[in-house]
């Protein structure tokens, strides 16, 4: 005899690594009962990585560790799952009784693919997938021209962002009145990173409280890259560690330069997804005909920070050293790249998102772009 299948709901985090202010974990338990709450390392993604001694993943099981400590501390636990995220579900279709499955919105070509088969394959056994808006405060048309077009430059389009701001925009999802729908259950072990195939590192190396001050003084100091001048809340707002709506109710309180630059974000994640050709073209097609030097001893000097120039050398250094490097030394090293030495720009674009603890490819992508001016709004 069968025995009868745990019913349950499943909230699936991602890129979204907190409990608190979260859209769909929030609408998960709103709606729903025994709502188990796990996460997947994506071999997809973990096998490509090209160091088994990465930040981010190491940013991710941190981000992890945190949030099974509260939930054991309200009697649930989390389960992590290692594997292609369509096996996992089909393998926790067979554990479960899946009544429905929960999630936020993923913008980028890789995760869209993953999410559309990961829909069939739960529509195939009656199970609904559910995903909401999460990560940024407007996305993939909800901003655009009076035509119903996109904008491909940034000031129409940050004019825009402010015009249709409104309160509940900005408003926090109170996840926490609802924490008596997580599943009541024993506590399942996190994987380690080592159970993953990764090295550990020093937390210290990651963690980053916002200090407002920096936000109020961003406009005077951002442009220092010797001061400790901008927030490096890059990589928490990478991987959802932070509130995309209570950083954006700080900016739009302490400083409209600063609250741009989230705008800025905002920006490249809905060109990304309208014109999802530049994540391997140029946005303007003309420039693909460029052609470069490409010289690999010159791009190898740039990468080993040994150019000769202190500015793009000490960025590159900060870079392989840390996983982070300042906005404008990121412009400055990008343009040496591509306008003095004439190497491609997607060559730069991949040792960037290699080492970068923010990595995001809309942003990456977009500041590539840019500074090649192959891009939109160059
Ligand atoms: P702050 O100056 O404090 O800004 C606050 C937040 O706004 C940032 O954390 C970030 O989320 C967002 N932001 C700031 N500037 C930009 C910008 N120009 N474009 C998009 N978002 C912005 N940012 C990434 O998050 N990931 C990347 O992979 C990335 N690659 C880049 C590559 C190049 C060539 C260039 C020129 C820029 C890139 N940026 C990227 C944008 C920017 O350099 C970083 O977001 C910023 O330096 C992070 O530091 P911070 O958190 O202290 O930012």
């Amino acid at each position: 005899m069968e025995l009868e299948k745990q019913a349950l709901t499943i909230f699936w985090f991602r890129r979204d690594l907190r409990l608190k202010d979260n859209t769909g974990l929030f609408h998960a338990l709103k709606n729903q009962r025994d709502v188990l709450p796990i996460f997947i390392f994506d071999r997809n993604i973990l096998d490509r990585l090209p160091s088994k001694k990465d930040r981010r993943v190491a940013l991710i099981h941190y981000a992890l560790t945190e949030i099974q400590k509260q939930l054991l501390a309200i009697g649930s636990s989390l389960q992590v799952e290692i594997g292609s995220p369509l096996e996992v579900f089909e393998k926790l279709a067979k554990d479960y009784d899946i009544k429905s499955v929960y999630t936020n919105h993923d913008y980028e070509p890789y995760a869209i693919h993953r999410d559309e088969s990961v829909r069939q394959c739960l529509a195939e056994t009656g199970i609904n997938f559910h995903t909401y808006k999460d990560q940024c405060i407007f996305e993939k048309s909800e901003v655009t021209k009076d035509d119903g077009k996109p904008y491909t430059v940034f000031t129409p389009y940050s004019k825009k962002w402010k015009a249709k701001l409104r309160q509940e925009d900005l408003n926090a999802y109170p996840t926490e009145e609802y924490f008596s729908s997580f599943i009541k259950c024993q506590e399942r072990k996190l994987p380690s990173l080592a159970d993953i195939g990764f090295e550990s590192i020093s937390e210290q190396e990651f963690l980053v409280t916002t200090n407002t001050s920096i936000i109020s003084d961003y406009k005077a100091f951002r442009d220092f890259p010797a001061k400790d001048g901008t927030t490096k809340l890059s990589a928490c707002l990478r991987f959802g560690l932070v509130s995309i709506r209570e950083k954006a109710r700080l900016g739009l309180s302490l400083s409209e330069t600063w609250l741009n630059e989230l705008i800025w974000r905002e920006f490249y994640m809905m060109i990304l997804w309208h014109f999802p050709h530049v994540q391997t073209q140029s946005f303007k097609p003309i420039y693909d005909q460029v052609q470069w030097r490409n010289n690999e001893t010159e791009f190898n000097a740039w990468c080993e920070g040994k150019t000769g120039y202190p500015i793009v050398d000490a960025g590159m250094r900060e870079l392989k050293a840390t996983g982070f490097m300042h906005n404008r030394v990121r412009m400055v090293t990008a343009s040496f790249l591509v306008k003095h030495l004439l190497i491609d720009w997607r060559w730069g674009e991949t040792y960037f998102a290699n080492h970068l603890n923010d990595f995001e490819l809309s942003s990456n992508n977009g500041g590539w772009q840019w500074a090649a001016s192959s891009g939109c709004d160059a």
